[in-house]
């Protein structure tokens, strides 16, 4: 009998009652009894909800307050001095002040980094080792949480970050030493967990090492045989799990490594069967992750069944099914959403339903012949075919106007060189000119008016009104301020994603389909059900508002192609490149649009490029040629005077710069304050062409930088990019600061491009 299992399961709450308990808790408004109760009823509602889905090993130690990450760190005693409490005794406390922070000022403990989980929009908190680092077992979370599960009777199987896995994921303290090398200190602690797991009475423990999929040094490879070897003594059996891609060059590695088992992607990579199936000892168990845990869409169980039905011949009752990875980046129940229409409906499927899913593969492989298998297989391929021919899905006039792109749709007529000529007499700048990245503080009025708006106590025109004074607001202080290139201010946008995605042809949206971010945060992604059309332009008649107030150039504001497709749940049936394509072509019509209304400059934020770089080398490029043809596609339409900039929101930009400068962006504005500037260099060796706005203030911060701290940064760039290709602006959006700090700090940021001037 094919075994049906889950890796992990949304921990969030079907009504997001941990982010409210969560919360409550961080205010005072809840006690450490009253959030553990909390946190005690979902997970028994979560094994109650997978059972009754027919998942027979149920995950636990998938729950975390925070983050698995930073709840490995507890449990092996990761915990950096500076949150280390007196008493020695970690606790709940020391968790959220290692996630959040703790204190003010110069006795406070800085919260640990936070960084993205592979590929996907989950932030974990980045481990932080000490050259001195010692390991020891320093949280029962774990543990109470396998025996509160066996005392409710549910068969489970404890989840546990491997070794390698998470030393990778984490840092050296001022990068002083390998953190390989702490891999002798740490497995002990393994050992004990391990040991502490088989006296609970545990058969199976799912060890996760998706490190397996990425391009892994020698060192590291090496480092798995002996780990493994080590932990082999252990008296209960371990499935090691991999997701996210392909073993690839890690296959033999991961094959032969003395567990008990492997569970491989079949989703990401269904290429890696045959090889799996070819190199996988037959004694061991084989996990088959063929039901889409990071995606919203109904699976395609014929389609899933060909592989099991391949490998159970090998296997027998050694196969397991599962989905492809933990069911924590998709959201909760689809039977929540009331108001999605039913044809749509019968398209998707979240966890709940993704574990009925992965029940119902286990029994056809079993019992191909029972009725309930059919019925259900019929059932899908009737939804599949559903879905196929609906006109919901297919726009014929996209599709054909995506194959009758040219080779000048993608260029612009002018080299850079030439038409930055055209841009500089017509806009009529100062050297160093200054601007903002889109967004003004989002404030309490804002949100209300908006609300009152969707709820429809604040009709059109009110609404209007309302976001029209926010914008006559954000331009007189930008004036007063004397910034050099005005924006509007996003007032109107609640996401920059989502309030493009509301006025596209293609997208749907749910009421529930909330997916972790990190901590408390979540997110509801869009979702892109059939082929992109803009009907009508999205932001021009804001813009043009705005620029009637003001002499001053002002910035039309667009999300571009690659991040509305990262931040949404993207289609299935349609390669991402097309998908980039379709969003681009709407992109570019209100490129056109915003020019044709007299907007001289328009800004094509991109936050989300380097995000979406494949796991894997190889495939990097690949993915680069689209993501830049895709934001080519949306800019290259405009006249020589038309000045397009870009955003990207952070400061690593090695490897990039080459697709960088193949967007043939006329200005670009990034995250460079926290990196004193340093990332130009890498701008200065590329040689980079175009105009550069490298941040001269975290925004992330309320504090108020001065101006001398930012003409230093001024002057520290100046050295590396020739000064008449400089702009001066934040690291990003305002969107999170409020109106006070964000005027002081950009007086300040006027007067450091001021004193520039004068020092010319
Ligand atoms: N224009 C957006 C803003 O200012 C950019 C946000 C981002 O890059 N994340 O808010
Ligand atoms: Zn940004």
């Amino acid at each position: 009998m094919a075994l049906a299992h889950t890796l992990g399961f949304p921990r969030i709450g079907r009504d997001r009652e941990l982010k409210q308990a969560l919360e409550a808790y961080w205010q005072g408004q809840l006690d450490e009894t009253g959030l553990r109760a909390v946190g005690r009823s979902l997970r028994s509602a979560h094994w109650q909800m997978q059972q009754d889905a027919g998942i027979e090993l149920l995950p636990v130690g998938d729950f975390a307050w925070y983050d698995q990450v930073l709840a490995h760190s507890l449990l092996v005693g990761a915990v950096p001095r500076r949150f280390r409490p007196a008493d020695g005794r970690v606790g709940l406390d020391t968790l959220f002040a290692m996630a959040r922070g703790a204190g003010q000022g110069c006795a406070g403990a800085q919260a640990l980094e936070m960084t993205k989980w592979f590929d996907t929009n989950y932030h974990y908190l980045v481990p932080e080792f000490a050259a001195d680092q010692r390991f020891r077992l320093s949280w029962e979370q774990l543990f109470e949480e396998v025996a509160e599960a066996r005392e409710l009777g549910y068969r489970v199987k404890p989840v546990l970050i491997g070794p390698l896995t998470y030393l990778w994921l984490g840092k050296a303290r001022d990068g002083a030493f390998d953190r390989l090398e702490l891999l002798e200190r740490l497995l002990p602690i393994y050992g004990e967990i391990l040991g502490r797991l088989a006296a609970l009475g545990v058969e199976w423990v799912q060890i996760d090492e998706p490190i397996l999929v990425l391009d892994l040094p020698q060192a590291w490879k090496s480092a798995f045989e002996r780990a493994y070897h080590l932990l082999q003594q252990a008296p209960l059996k371990k499935l090691l799990a991999t997701y996210f891609g392909a073993l690839d060059d890690n296959l033999g590695l991961a094959a032969n490594l003395p567990v008990d088992g492997l569970h491989i992607d079949l989703v990401r990579a269904p290429q890696q069967l045959a090889g799996v199936l070819d190199r996988l000892p037959p004694y061991k168990v084989l996990s088959l992750g063929v039901v889409n845990g990071r995606n919203v869409w109904r699976c395609d169980l014929e389609q899933a069944l060909q592989p099991l039905r391949l490998a159970a011949e090998r296997f027998g009752e050694r196969l397991w099914v599962a989905p492809s990875c933990s069911l924590l980046h998709s959201p909760m129940e689809l039977a929540r959403e009331d108001r999605l229409d039913e044809e749509l409906k019968g398209w998707l499927a979240f966890a709940v339903e993704k574990c009925r899913e992965v029940a119902l593969l286990a029994k056809a492989v079993e019992a191909p012949e029972s009725a309930e298998v059919h019925a259900a297989l019929a059932d899908s391929r009737t939804a599949q075919d559903a879905r196929r021919h609906s006109p919901r899905i297919h726009n014929l006039a996209v599709q054909a106007r995506l194959r009758g792109i040219g080779e000048n749709d993608w260029r612009r007529p002018t080299a850079f060189v030439e038409r930055i000529g055209r841009q500089r007499a017509q806009l009529e700048l100062p050297p160093f000119p200054t601007t903002t990245i889109g967004s003004f503080p989002q404030t309490a009025q804002i949100r209300q008016a908006r609300q009152a708006y969707r709820r429809g106590t604040l009709d059109e025109a009110g609404y209007r009104a309302a976001m029209q004074a926010q914008i006559r607001r954000a331009i007189e202080v930008q004036e007063r301020l004397g910034l050099d290139v005005l924006v509007h201010g996003e007032a109107e946008r609640n996401d920059m994603v989502e309030y493009f995605a509301e006025q596209l042809e293609g997208y749907a949206f749910t009421r529930f389909g909330w997916v972790q971010s990190y901590g408390s945060r979540c997110v509801k992604p869009a979702l892109v059900v059939g082929d992109i059309q803009r009907p009508r332009p999205m932001t021009v008649e804001w813009i043009r508002y705005a620029q009637s107030l003001t002499a001053r150039p002002m910035k039309g504001m667009l999300t571009g192609p690659v991040t509305m497709l990262m931040w949404s749940f993207p289609r299935e049936d349609l390669p991402r490149e097309e998908q980039a394509l379709q969003l681009a072509l709407a992109i570019r019509d209100e490129v056109q649009d915003l020019e044709a209304a007299g907007i001289r400059i328009v800004q094509i934020d991109e936050a989300a490029f380097r995000e979406g770089l494949p796991l894997r080398q190889a495939e990097r490029g690949h993915y680069l040629d689209w993501a830049v043809q895709a934001f080519r596609l949306c800019s290259a339409g405009v006249r020589d005077e038309t000045q397009i900039h870009t955003h990207m929101c952070y400061s690593e930009f090695n490897d990039l710069l080459a697709a960088i400068a193949a967007l043939d962006a006329d200005v670009i504005s990034i995250e460079a304050s926290r990196s004193q500037m340093d990332l130009l260099e890498a701008f200065e060796d590329f040689a980079y062409p175009g105009e550069i706005g490298p941040g001269v203030y975290d925004i992330h911060s309320p504090r108020v930088p001065g101006r001398e701290e930012m003409l230093a940064l001024l002057r520290q760039a100046a050295e590396r990019i020739p000064p008449e290709r400089l702009w001066v602006n934040p690291d990003c959006g305002l969107k999170t600061r409020g109106w006070t700090e964000a005027e002081a700090a950009l007086a300040n940021m006027v007067a450091a491009a001021r004193a520039m001037r004068a020092s010319r």
